[in-house]
């Protein structure tokens, strides 16, 4: 049985991306942990060279620990399609490039799918997975991964958060990612996103709420 570890007192959230960020501090709310992010330690971001998204959490979260001497949470991400055999997949953010520019990376979802002739429901299919790994500064690690399956859309629809969510839309949903509220997409009440289905797990293992 494997023992987790409480989360407890002051606590790194080890990303540089404003998005994932407001998404894991709303997450984090309820359970009256105090929260400071890798930007805001001037933290550097390090090279993500695993091969599965797990690894590359696992070496935000390390660094992020090694260097704060604080717990640090990281999440690795990402947008698998099955029409392009799993791409953008662990090169989501790289699609962006340099600017992190979502625009162009939606273009280029679509073009590869169209490509490819992807147009039924079916050939649309496509899934985020999360990966989000504590680290503690003594090397205890505790991993958690959720998965949310839904479509490509024709064309991006929404405005809201970040990355891919125009052209994204969660099974059982008419609406993209980028059209519904941060509360629905990633809120704890539906654990609808990916980001949000693991951090059901890491709650219930590692958080508890204040008395
Ligand atoms: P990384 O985990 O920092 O390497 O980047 C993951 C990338 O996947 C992000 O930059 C986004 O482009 C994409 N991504 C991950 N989660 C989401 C999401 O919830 N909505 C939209 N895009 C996402």
């Amino acid at each position: 049985m494997t023992t987790h570890r409480l989360l407890t007192g002051k606590v790194v959230i080890a990303t540089h991306n404003k998005g994932k960020l407001v998404e894991m501090r709303e997450l984090m709310a309820p359970y009256g942990i105090e929260l400071v992010s890798a930007g805001e330690l001037g933290l550097p971001e390090p090279d993500e060279t695993g091969y599965m998204f797990s690894e590359n959490a696992a070496i935000k979260a390390v660094a992020a620990a090694q260097a704060s001497d604080l717990p640090a949470l990281s999440d690795d991400s990402g947008l698998c399609v099955d029409a392009l055999d799993g791409a953008p997949g662990l090169f989501s953010a790289n699609w962006a490039g340099p600017g992190k520019d979502f625009k162009p990376a939606m273009a280029r979802v679509l073009a590869e799918m169209a490509k490819r002739g992807a147009a039924t429901p079916e050939q649309r299919r496509a899934h985020f997975v999360s990966a989000l790994v504590i680290a503690w500064p003594d090397g205890h690690q505790e991993l958690f991964e959720g998965r949310v399956h839904g479509q490509i859309v024709d064309a991006p629809r929404g405005s809201g958060g970040f990355g891919y969510n125009p052209i994204f839309q969660p099974e059982g949903h008419d609406q993209t990612f980028a059209e519904m509220s941060t509360t629905i997409k990633s809120g704890q009440a539906d654990a609808l996103s990916h980001r949000a289905r693991a951090f059901a797990l890491l709650a219930a293992a590692c958080l508890r709420k204040p008395a």
